[in-house]
């Protein structure tokens, strides 16, 4: 095997795909060049993604339990909202974070350029530093990792900041009366908990039959309930058809799948139905590098494309756009390039949707093994049976595993509760390690923790679950 680490690459996209794989690459001792237009790495998940929303989400939950704290025997008054504290307060764990990316590139000795950059030739890039200035510089190999933007609805463009994006809405610039949010996925459902934990009437339009359509029907479920009671409304099979701006609010037309239609005027809109690959990166044509249908740049399991001197990861390759896949793709690219042999095929990529409750799976999901045919076993935990989640008074939640009936092994784990985000790792590691339900059900777990409810669905497996009486059959 060749291994060259004396090597000068450039990564385009500083964002958890790009900044994994430029220090990756300076801690294997090749010369690296990090280029984004921010001032510090970080990308579109620190900046205006994944951090800010996951602080203002820890603020929404925090006031969504001081109001479920009257049921046990404590009464806080309506929360006094200091909104431009609470701003400040995101922006600052934006600020620590991006900051800190930036002390730990300098320390690598990385040449951080604040630009933008455009292909001169497969290794040579054009860069437009922030003053202006031009620079031509030229490189061994280079990684693209430009990421994704919001994807945009032609019917819903309106040039007023009442429409909002998903950037928009992280603004925070008021609390809005009324809310609709376009699309139940990922980002509708956790920025409108925010909004209605603030106290923003809002309502949620999907055009599938169910939110969050890539997760299990069952698992959806407990958070469906909750957030019927938080949303004003959750319109399923309903797209908008047409908004217009009226000056004191956005006029949006519902569409229902059975045609009726409904006017609803809403202080703000969040559109969030899904985002976009940044693949149109000028001068990519002079590469022989290709961008497929969806506009996804194409790339084998090195993360190379179709320019041996090119490489591209994260959200610009494909699906799942996940911070975490970008990294791991990152690091991956780098590995390659450096000449180990390497792959990326993970066995699981762990999906988190950070509401409340959150909802977090990983490797095989229910609804893809009816799909395939595939025969798998199916086995539940309820959490009323845990006795943590009773101490938390959070029963409603769900640990379920899907387990491959002859081996025995661990094909998919979901979860839907409090703290789910956090407890599908140990999913993953299972799938990773090859795990057996026995490997899971002997392994012990802290009690009382809801971590248990992994252990136990393993026990389910076999019938014998501590927590869950099953009569004897005959
Ligand atoms: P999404 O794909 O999660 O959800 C979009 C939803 O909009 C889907 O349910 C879709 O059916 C619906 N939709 C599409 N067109 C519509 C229309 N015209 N009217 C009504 N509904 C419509 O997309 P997102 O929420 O915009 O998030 C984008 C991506 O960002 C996600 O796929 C995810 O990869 C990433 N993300 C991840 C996290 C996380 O990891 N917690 C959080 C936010 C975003």
């Amino acid at each position: 095997m060749t291994e060259s680490t004396n090597l000068n690459i450039a990564v385009v996209g500083a964002g958890p795909g790009g900044y994994a794989a430029a220090f990756l690459a300076a801690d294997l001792g090749m010369t690296v060049t990090l280029i984004d237009p921010e001032v510090n790495p970080g990308g579109v998940c620190l900046y205006r993604g994944c951090i800010p929303s996951k602080a203002l989400l820890h603020v929404a939950k925090l006031i969504e339990e001081s109001h479920q704290a009257k049921d046990w025997g404590i009464e806080f008054a309506s929360p006094k909202i200091d909104l431009a504290r609470l701003r400040s307060f995101k922006e600052n764990v934006v600020k620590k974070l991006t900051g800190g990316l930036g002390v730990l590139s300098k320390q690598r000795k990385i040449h951080y350029v604040k630009g933008r950059a455009e292909f001169e030739n497969s290794t040579t890039l054009q860069v437009t530093k922030s003053n202006g200035s031009q620079e031509s510089l030229s490189f061994d190999k280079i990684i693209l990792a430009t990421g994704s933007r919001p994807a945009i609805v032609p019917a819903l463009k309106l040039d007023t900041p009442r429409m909002m994006d998903s950037t928009g809405a992280l603004n925070l610039e008021d609390i809005p009366g009324t809310l609709l949010v376009v699309g139940g996925g990922y980002i509708g459902l956790e920025l409108g908990s925010v909004y209605a934990a603030l106290g923003t009437r809002v309502t949620v339009v999907e055009m599938l039959p169910g939110l969050l359509p890539g997760a299990d029907r069952d698992l959806v479920l407990p958070l469906h309930k909750r957030l019927e009671k938080m949303f004003d409304g959750i319109r399923l099979n309903t797209t908008v058809a047409s908004v217009q701006d009226e000056g004191n609010g956005i006029r949006a037309t519902l569409k229902a799948q059975d045609g009726t239609t409904q006017e609803k005027l809403f202080d703000r809109v969040l559109v969030s139905v899904g985002r976009k690959p940044n693949s149109e990166i000028p001068g990519i044509e002079k590469t022989r590098a290709q961008v497929g249908e969806r506009g996804f740049i194409q790339v084998n399991k090195q993360l190379q494309t179709d320019d041996p001197d090119v490489y591209a990861i994260g959200d610009v390759v494909g699906e799942p756009m996940l911070a975490h896949k970008a990294s791991h793709e990152g690091r991956t690219a780098v590995e390659a390039i450096a000449g180990h042999k390497v792959a990326f095929e993970p066995n699981a990529i762990p999906a988190v949707v950070f509401t409340d409750p959150e909802l977090a799976w990983c490797g095989l999901t229910e609804t893809q093994a009816q799909n395939e045919n595939r025969e798998v076993k199916v086995v539940k935990f309820p959490w009323a049976a845990s006795g943590r989640a009773i101490t938390l008074d959070r029963p409603e939640g769900m640990t379920k595993i899907l387990f491959d009936p002859q081996t025995e092994r661990v094909l998919g784990v979901g979860i839907v509760g409090a703290g789910a985000g956090e407890m599908i790792a140990e999913g993953v590691l299972a799938i990773e390690m090859a795990a057996l339900a026995r490997d899971v059900a002997l392994t012990i777990h802290p009690h009382p923790t809801l971590s248990e409810t992994v252990m136990e669905s393993a026990e389910v497996f076999f019938g014998t679950s501590t927590h869950i009486y099953r009569p004897k059959r005959g």
